[in-house]
């Protein structure tokens, strides 16, 4: 099964995916983490990606849709992925429908995690990252057990330097701009879903594997 989140930044995407991920026995990418993790570790990928992210822009497609197809690629993908934060442009989707085409494949479901942009800023502000698992927290929706330490490893939780409210604003911006777009690409391709991203965590994977079966 190949699965193709989309949605606002924030809206839950990560959230779902891992739940997705775990459920169906399917590795999750995120190309925000893999880029995340080459900062990290001072690659030439990362110090290129980080100016970018840091102002709210876009990776540009020729540092990110080759690494998408090398991820893709890999043995662990064999039996279907979820992308979480890939196409973020119809320029990446056509890169992706190329590459599955020539293989006589596709993907299965692009659904779309609705959320309105009001409770976008809300979600971003209270998001905590751990900078050493990757879990994503909130401190009401999703507290930790104890404040500002992650559950898993017990490191020190982070806000991420792009969730502060003006970067959000010009990732949203951003969002609208090139990334929308593929609601309608994919309507045409006769693969889109929609969720409500409003809803309890919980609610919304429940929609989701109501459409994945
Ligand atoms: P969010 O969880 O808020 O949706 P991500 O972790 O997916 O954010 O992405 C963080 C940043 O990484 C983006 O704002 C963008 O700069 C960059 N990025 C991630 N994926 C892509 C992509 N497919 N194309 C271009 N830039 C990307
Ligand atoms: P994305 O990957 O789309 O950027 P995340 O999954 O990181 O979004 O979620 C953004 C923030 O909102 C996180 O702090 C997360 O804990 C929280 N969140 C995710 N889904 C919900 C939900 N359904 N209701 C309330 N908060 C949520
Ligand atoms: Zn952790």
């Amino acid at each position: 099964m190949k699965v193709i989140m989309l949605g606002a930044p924030g809206a839950g995407k990560g959230t779902q995916a891992i739940k997705i991920a775990d459920k169906y026995g399917i590795p999750h990418i995120s190309t925000g983490d893999i880029f995340r993790y080459n900062i990290k570790n001072n690659t030439e990928l990362g110090k290129k990606a980080k100016t970018y992210m840091d102002q709210g822009k876009l990776v540009p497609d020729e540092l990110t849709c080759d690494l998408l197809l090398d991820r893709v690629a890999k043995d662990d993908c064999k039996n279907g992925y979820i992308l979480d934060g890939y196409p973020r442009t119809i320029p990446q989707a056509e890169v992706l429908e190329k590459a599955l085409n020539e293989k006589g494949d596709s993907i299965d479901f692009a659904i779309n995690v609705n959320v309105p942009d009001d409770n976008i800023v809300n979600r971003m502000s209270g998001r905590r990252t751990c900078p050493q698992c990757g879990e994503t927290y909130h401190i009401v929706y999703n507290a930790p057990k104890k404040e500002d330490v992650c559950d898993k490893c017990g490191s020190a939780l982070i806000q991420r330097d792009d969730d502060k409210p003006e970067t959000v604003q010009k990732r949203l911006a951003v969002y609208h701009e090139q990334t929308e777009p593929l609601v309608e690409y994919y309507k045409n391709k006769g693969k889109y879903k929609e969720v409500d991203g409003t809803k309890s965590m919980d609610d919304v994977f429940s929609d989701i594997c109501a459409i994945l079966g």
